[in-house]
């Protein structure tokens, strides 16, 4: 096991949950939604499992966008689902002014109007993958339509995929004088 790297996301790391079960996989999150926690999503899983930081180690760095990274370097991140919450404490009717740090309803300030409870409630968010890759020699996120390096100015699709300069985009097709 190589040692010395980082806990940051990206990082591929390996953790042993409550029962004792290790499992393997990317960094994609850490200290949420739980200070001290690793989220670690696993090949082919739609869902990030919590660590304990303690019981994490990193296999292998991962890097940030910027880095400077090894010639060829690419890698694929998978998307994956979030659990998150929203609400909680009270919130105005009438403004739609929330305070989360209270239970107890009161005076809205802004329209005189008696707060209600805020349930809090549970949704689950979606966040897309992207395609790492090097250029200049540095990690470079390629993420919707196109990416451009800024260093080189050279266009990549999502794939990471390098594009035709952009002198080319839309080129004409007729005949030169
Ligand atoms: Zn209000
Ligand atoms: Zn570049």
């Amino acid at each position: 096991m190589k040692k010395g790297f980082k806990i940051m996301i990206g990082a591929t790391a390996k953790g042993t949950l409550e029962d004792g079960t290790v499992i393997e996989g990317m960094i994609v999150d850490f200290d949420y939604p739980e200070k001290g926690t690793v989220s670690i999503l696993r090949h082919n899983e739609d869902e990030p499992v919590l660590i304990n930081r303690a019981k994490c180690a990193v296999i292998e760095r991962g890097y940030l966008e910027g880095q400077r990274v090894p010639k060829g370097y690419k890698r694929s991140v998978p998307g994956y689902f979030r659990k998150e919450t929203y609400g909680g404490g009270v919130i105005c009717p009438e403004c739609g002014c929330g305070n989360t740090k209270r239970t107890t309803p009161e005076l809205c300030t802004r329209c005189n109007v008696m707060e209600v409870p805020d349930p809090v409630k549970n949704y689950t968010r979606r966040v897309p993958g992207h395609v790492e890759i090097e250029c200049c020699g540095r990690m470079l996120v390629c993420s919707g339509f196109t990416t451009t390096c800024p260093y080189c100015e050279r266009d990549y699709n999502w794939n990471g995929t390098l594009l035709a300069p952009r002198r080319f985009w839309g080129e004409e097709t007729g005949e030169v004088f």
